[in-house]
């Protein structure tokens, strides 16, 4: 029998039993068979997976008791990530627009890749990690989405 150390044993019981089914899962493993205690112990690590669905949350429980960051506190940290990006996403753009608009430059170029607009902000790009991935990640998915245009015909 490997180690198990989920196993605990009940004095008042006398029989062993999984903490993570008794406490997190749907079907509790109970048995006072000490002849054969391997092959039950075998079994329910091996075919129930529920004991592992069980063992999970239970570890999440502990991680989270012990100072692991909340999963709704990372998702909230990452949705206020994106939000804060897109702002300063947003707020490249506009100073570009508006900077050009005062100037009376045409966003438009001669072909859309080399417009005014997109000159400029490659540029503010080389100076900004958010925009510059922001940029990257557009091309990416505009050269996608042309693929996926080309294939169709
Ligand atoms: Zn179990």
């Amino acid at each position: 029998m490997k180690q198990a150390s989920w196993l605990r044993y009940s004095p008042s019981a006398d029989s062993v039993y999984c903490g993570y089914c008794y406490l997190f899962g749907v079907q509790a493993f109970r048995t006072s068979d000490w002849s054969n205690i391997s092959k039950f112990v075998d079994r329910h690590v091996g075919e129930n997976a529920s004991h592992h669905t069980a063992v999970a949350r239970g570890q999440a429980f502990i991680d989270v008791h012990r100072g692991a960051p909340d999963i709704r506190q990372q998702l909230q940290n990452q949705r206020v990530q994106a939000i804060e990006e897109n702002r300063a996403i947003l707020k490249s753009i506009t100073e570009v627009v508006v900077t050009m608009a005062r100037q009376n430059i045409s966003l438009r170029g001669h072909v859309p890749e080399e417009s005014n607009f997109n000159s400029l902000m490659a540029l503010v790009a080389q100076h900004n990690s958010t925009l510059r991935h922001h940029l990257k990640m557009q091309g990416a998915m505009r050269s996608t989405q042309v693929q996926r245009y080309r294939m169709n015909f």
